[in-house]
């Protein structure tokens, strides 16, 4: 049997360089709550990430939890959203005791149809929650131009589009906040961790805030916060990590220019499309199986895993099916995000992956779409 592929791997640095970076803990005893590198991973990915303002959680669906509580919105009132996402950006609004209102897709590449949006807006709704999924950037002009028009905010699920440029600006910049995961199974990770980015500084002291149990000072605690905050053990991987960053997106765009080259050729496959005024981050390489393709997308799924590739279906079923959400919300037609939904396999990809193995799949992919079982 041949040697077992999961979907990803997460990124580690070189253990003798942790270790090294970790060993001024062993001196401070500052564990965590905004430490020393907490403030330098937060300077520093400023930075890579393009941004002005930029506040570190704990993990990224608090990121985007926090977030949306930073803008105070009124309980009850509607957040149109998208149900082809990770179950966090739907959890993120309903633990806010707000409403999601699903808005299909777009099938060209998975993210909000954002010609379907107007048509949700109602008296109740207070903002739009979208989300860069797979690294693909929203039409950000469009849903910006609504939002201004009907006075919404925007935050965006960014955990996929960590480092993405957006007409050479970073993606964290626009609307009104971004929220990133640096989950360990993400492109750049800290362990656990993400982060919140926005343009305006009164944000930076709301999250400051709310991840810190609300305390405002050492006798009075202002708001019902949570507990958000950055260890410096996740602080200094991120530290880490990001020193390996350019070699590792290196590695990813190598395998995905051979996965590319090779998949686009092969019949009942198809691919998303690419925006071209954004940059890559080849965080993840999603395929859609269609009806000509000898498979249905669950064989093909079966038969890679019989033969030790396991690929995911990122993201099946959609959030708003879930079994918490089913029913309890006002869908509008999101059949183009269900279709998708049932096409799509996620295939490994991570910087380790050796071109050998990404070539294995690819025989593979080949083979199951030749001949039935
Ligand atoms: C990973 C992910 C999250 C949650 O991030 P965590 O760091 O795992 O909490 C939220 N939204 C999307 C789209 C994700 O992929």
């Amino acid at each position: 049997m041949d040697e077992k592929i999961l979907v990803t791997r997460s990124s580690m640095p070189p253990y003798e360089e942790y270790i090294e970076a970790i060993k001024p803990l062993w001196e401070t005893h500052w564990l965590t709550n905004m430490g020393t590198y907490h403030w330098q991973l937060e300077e520093e990915l400023k930075r890579y990430l393009d941004v002005s303002e930029l506040s570190l959680m704990v993990n990224g669906h608090m990121a985007l939890e926090l977030a949306i509580q930073s803008f105070g919105f009124p309980q009850d009132a509607e957040v149109i959203t998208t149900p082809f996402t990770f179950i966090s950006s739907t959890h993120a609004i309903v633990r806010n005791r707000l409403k999601p209102v699903f808005c299909d897709i777009k099938p060209s590449d998975g993210t909000i149809d954002e010609e379907k949006i107007e048509d949700l807006i109602t008296e109740h709704t207070v903002a739009i929650i979208p989300v860069h999924v797979y690294g693909n950037i929203c039409n950000i002009e469009r849903i910006q131009e609504i939002a201004d028009k009907y006075n919404l905010k925007v935050i965006y699920d960014a955990a996929h589009a960590f480092g993405v440029k957006y007409k050479g600006k970073g993606i964290g910049g626009f609307g009104d906040a971004s929220a990133f995961s640096f989950h360990a199974t993400k492109m750049f990770n800290t362990i656990e961790g993400g982060a919140v980015t926005f343009s305006d500084h009164k944000i930076y002291e709301k999250l400051y805030n709310l991840k810190n149990f609300g305390i405002h000072g050492e006798e009075l605690v202002t708001e019902v916060g949570a507990n958000a905050k950055m260890n410096e053990f996740s602080a200094i991987m991120g530290l880490c990590n990001l020193k390996h960053l350019g070699a590792a997106l290196a590695r990813r765009k190598e395998i995905y220019d051979f996965y590319r080259k090779e998949i686009s050729e092969m019949k009942g496959i198809s691919l998303l499309s690419e925006n071209r005024d954004a940059t890559k981050n080849y965080a993840y390489f999603p395929i859609l199986i269609e009806d000509s393709y000898e498979s249905s997308r669950d064989e093909a799924f079966e038969r890679l895993r019989e033969n030790n590739v396991f690929a995911r279906k990122y993201f099946y079923p959609l959030t708003a099916d879930q079994a918490c959400f089913k029913n309890k919300y006002r869908n509008a037609d999101i059949a183009n995000a269900r279709k998708l939904s049932k096409q799509v396999l996620i295939i490994p990809m991570y910087e380790e992956l050796g071109l050998d193995q990404a070539e294995r799949i690819v025989g593979l992919l080949k083979d199951i779409g030749r001949r039935k079982k």
